[in-house]
């Protein structure tokens, strides 16, 4: 099938290569001319393990191209994805300018009788207003049906979770549309759910938030089990073993961060309040996630009697979780911010992220002649490091249970 994607980002990039991968021809579009330029020379822009190598790949066979124009990217796609930003609006709600700009896109460019899937995470109710104000703005005479497909990929795994998702979510209205869409990612060879727009939007807050509340839950837990003298990551292994609760997201740590749990959990809290039906669970859940930093600065602050002015602090690790260069909402800059306001001085070491200030440029740099060390993600590389050993004189704070004892 012919195939144009709006947005390279996280979710748009990696779709584009992984349907260009699976035998479908993908135009990719960026208002972004920096990116596409990139993109066009077979370099990605993001940081994605296995991305570039397919990327390279299928710009070769000749099914992967990139523009910045709309009308090139939609002259043969019969199917267009919407994979823009929905960021968080100062309300809490999701911002929806990208994805209204995408769908006036459309509308003034398609030339063939189309269907749009909306794989961006969008409130509920979403979808019906990107077909209206596509519908409004149509210029050629042409069929359009909007599909919900909601993303389920996670950062730094993104290939392989496309490959290997638990499902495929399609929520449509019309029959003729979710069948296609169902065919097109046939090769994949994945479970589809199949309902209605709404239910499909709804899906995915709804998964995010319960991922989200479990990770606050095991927060809490932890900082309930460092005061009886339990251990949390027993307490995990004990719990996740029960099929009833799994293992998964019940790592405790300073907190969730990233582009899509704290903006999602923000965004569905305000349609419950909006709607009269408060989801006092996920309320809660935001709060708690946002008090595990707190607590955490605190721990270091109380470490040094509450002043830590002319203090050095070292920092292992500044994406919001490992094999990503995402810092989107990562307790790292939360700390940064608050240690250097209280007049410490953060020398921080990530395996990727290289462009702060903070910055240094080997692991060494970050441990020595430091007061304290703050291991803040989890990546493989500080495994090889003998914290024993090699820190020397300073006090570490284990922002994610990583350390072995
Ligand atoms: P992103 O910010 O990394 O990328 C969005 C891209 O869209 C940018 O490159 C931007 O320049 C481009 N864009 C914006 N308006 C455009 C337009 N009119 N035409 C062409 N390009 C345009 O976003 P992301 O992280 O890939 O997330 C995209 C959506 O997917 C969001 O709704 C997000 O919540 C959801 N999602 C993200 C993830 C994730 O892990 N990042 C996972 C699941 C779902």
């Amino acid at each position: 099938m012919n195939v144009a994607v709006i947005g390279t980002g996280y979710v748009g990039l990696v779709t584009g290569v992984v349907l260009s991968e699976i035998g479908h021809t993908v135009t990719c579009i960026d208002i972004n001319k920096h990116k596409v330029s990139k993109l066009k020379e077979g370099q990605s822009p993001i940081y994605e393990p296995g991305l570039d190598e397919l990327m390279a790949k299928n710009i070769e066979a000749g099914r992967l191209y990139f523009t910045t124009n709309h009308q090139e990217a939609f002259v043969n796609a019969h199917i267009v994805f919407i994979a823009v930003g929905t960021p968080q609006s100062h309300s809490g709600a999701a911002d929806l300018t990208y994805i209204q700009q995408a769908a006036k896109d459309i509308a003034l460019n398609i030339v063939n009788d189309t269907i749009v899937v909306v794989k961006s995470t969008v409130p509920i109710g979403t979808n019906d207003i990107v077909e209206t104000i596509i519908k409004e703005n149509l210029v050629a005479d042409v069929d359009v049906n909007v599909v919900s497909n909601p993303e389920f990929l996670r950062e730094g795994h993104a290939i392989h979770d496309t490959f290997h998702g638990d499902r495929i979510v399609i929520g449509a209205e019309s029959t003729e549309a979710s069948e296609i869409v169902e065919q097109l990612y046939k090769p994949l060879g994945l479970p589809v759910v199949r309902t209605n727009r709404r239910s499909a939007e709804m899906i995915k807050y709804a998964s995010n938030a319960f991922l989200a509340t479990k990770i606050s839950f095991i927060n809490e837990i932890s900082n309930l089990c460092e005061k009886m003298g339990a251990n949390v990551l027993d307490v995990a292994n004990g719990m996740g073993l029960d099929n009833r609760i799994g293992r998964a997201f019940l790592n405790p740590g300073i907190g969730y961060g990233g582009s899509c749990f704290p903006k999602d959990t923000e965004a569905i809290a305000y349609i419950g309040q909006e709607y009269d039906t408060p989801l006092t669970i996920v309320e809660s859940a935001i709060k708690a996630n946002f008090r595990q930093r707190e607590l955490f600065l605190q721990k270091v602050l109380d470490y040094f009697n509450g002043n830590v002015a002319g203090r050095s602090i070292g920092m292992l690790g500044l994406a919001f979780k490992p094999n990503t260069d995402d810092l989107r909402e990562a307790p790292s800059l939360y700390l940064i911010k608050e240690l250097e306001k209280r007049g410490a001085n953060v020398k921080a070491y990530d395996p990727v992220v290289k462009h702060l200030t903070q910055c240094v440029v080997t692991i060494r740099e970050a441990i020595t002649e430091v007061d304290a060390v703050l291991l803040v993600t989890e990546w493989d590389e500080f495994e090889g490091i003998n914290f024993n050993h090699e820190v020397f004189n300073s006090k570490i704070f284990d922002g994610r249970f990583f350390i072995k004892h």
